[in-house]
């Protein structure tokens, strides 16, 4: 049987031939044509002329480049979005600064813009000093309240570094995600909406920002005919190979994108059907998600068959056994489920971190699941995937 996956890559059949060009021309080096013009499309994609693209190793790798580029400094507070996977906060302990979680809201089950207006001021009363940046997630590609959330931004003075590496062509209010911050993620992992087989960017405001974001991704070398550093850099530079992958992604990105939207919709068309399983849907228009995970969420009167009633947790805290029952139930029927993220504030490496609850992500991650949505799933596996889920569950 085939088994179906999250989101599988998905070549283009272009890829091999930038890869070709890239070995024919002896560019195998963490620059080149590749890189540069597949920054150039990056920056086209996000439909702004402002803003500059730099191609790097991984979406983690632009994160810690926009903290490092924001000056911050060891014991300073990032304001996080808790409900998130580890690579949002992860770069703020790298430059030595403490990640101050903060919960979701409901709507969208991004950074809520009240709890951090609360939270900014409560870090400002305790510290005496304001949080350096905020990192709202656009998590499984939906935009946060970024209206709301910039405009707590813009009250305390504090910029904004948009986690979008799950959100390649999500729009918010018509406007690409990733451009609205100071500074914006990609991530094109393997699993993501596009790949380089490994690799992130960062966007950035202009083209002096993007110049001083490259010489901290290439060791912080000074202009000299000779290697002379006066900063610590890091060597995060985009491959000319990878980046010839990237650029054969460029060329089915918009189907790519489409085809989440698609298989999302017909999830929540067919599951319309099944009452008690129900589909995250944005808001509103205004909220343009690309859909990367179609994520469900079971109700309480939800019941799954074969719910193994002694199942001993792994931790103190996960998601429900009627969750674990169905994803159990999908595996066996060649079905790949996930779990939601796991809110950072639950996990031990975090547990110093101060943090702002509000129990919306924690009852979500109790009861959600990711479906498989990449290119690669076909409208009649998600007729089995829905199929097989209402053979797994009960109503009582
Ligand atoms: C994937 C991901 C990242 C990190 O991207 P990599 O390219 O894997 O380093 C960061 N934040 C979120 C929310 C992600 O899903």
């Amino acid at each position: 049987m085939k088994r179906i996956y999250l989101c599988l890559a998905h070549m283009s059949g272009q890829e091999q031939q930038y890869i070709q060009e890239a070995f024919d021309t002896n560019w195998v080096v963490p620059l080149g044509p590749n890189v540069n013009a597949f920054e150039q499309e990056l920056k086209a994609y996000t439909g702004n002329e402002e803003v500059e693209v730099v191609a790097l190793s991984s979406g983690t790798a632009a994160i810690h480049l926009a903290l490092v580029a924001l000056g911050i400094q060891p014991g300073d507070e990032v304001m996080v979005q808790s409900f998130t996977f580890c690579a949002s906060a992860n770069p703020v302990k790298y430059v030595g600064a403490v990640p101050v979680l903060v919960d979701s809201e409901p709507d969208t089950w991004n950074m809520d813009p009240v709890l951090l207006d609360e939270a900014i001021a409560d870090r400002i009363r305790v510290t005496g000093r304001k949080p350096k940046a905020i990192i709202p997630v656009a998590l499984y590609g939906m935009p946060p309240k970024m209206d709301e959330i910039m405009a707590v931004a813009g009250k305390y003075g504090i910029p904004v570094v948009e986690d979008t590496a799950e959100a390649l062509g999500s729009y918010y209010k018509g406007r690409f995600c990733g451009t609205l911050g100071r500074f914006g993620v990609m991530s094109f992992n393997g699993n993501k909406m596009i790949t380089t087989s490994g690799g992130g960017a960062l966007i950035c405001p202009d083209l002096e920002t993007k110049q001083r974001v490259m010489y901290f991704a290439t060791q912080a070398r000074q202009p000299f005919p000779y290697y002379q550093h006066t900063e610590i850099g890091y060597n995060y530079r985009m491959s000319n190979i990878c980046a010839g992958i990237g650029r054969g992604q460029m060329t089915v990105v918009r189907e790519h994108v489409e085809h989440h939207r698609h298989v999302a919709r017909l999830y929540q068309q067919l599951l319309a059907e099944v009452p008690g399983v129900k589909v995250h849907w944005a808001p509103s228009e205004e909220f343009d998600s690309n859909y990367w995970l179609t994520t469900v969420v079971l109700d309480a009167d939800v019941k799954v068959r074969e719910v193994v009633d002694n199942h001993r947790p792994h931790t103190d805290c996960e998601p429900n056994p009627n969750v674990m029952a169905l994803a159990a139930g999908l595996d066996k029927a060649g079905i790949e489920s996930r779990p939601l993220w796991k809110p950072l504030h639950l996990h031990p490496v975090f547990a110093d971190s101060p943090r702002y609850v509000n129990g919306i992500s924690e009852a979500l991650f109790q009861v959600g699941l990711c479906l498989p949505s990449g290119p690669m799933v076909s409208d009649e596996e998600v007729r089995y995937i829905i199929d097989t889920i209402k053979e797994l569950i009960i109503r009582q």
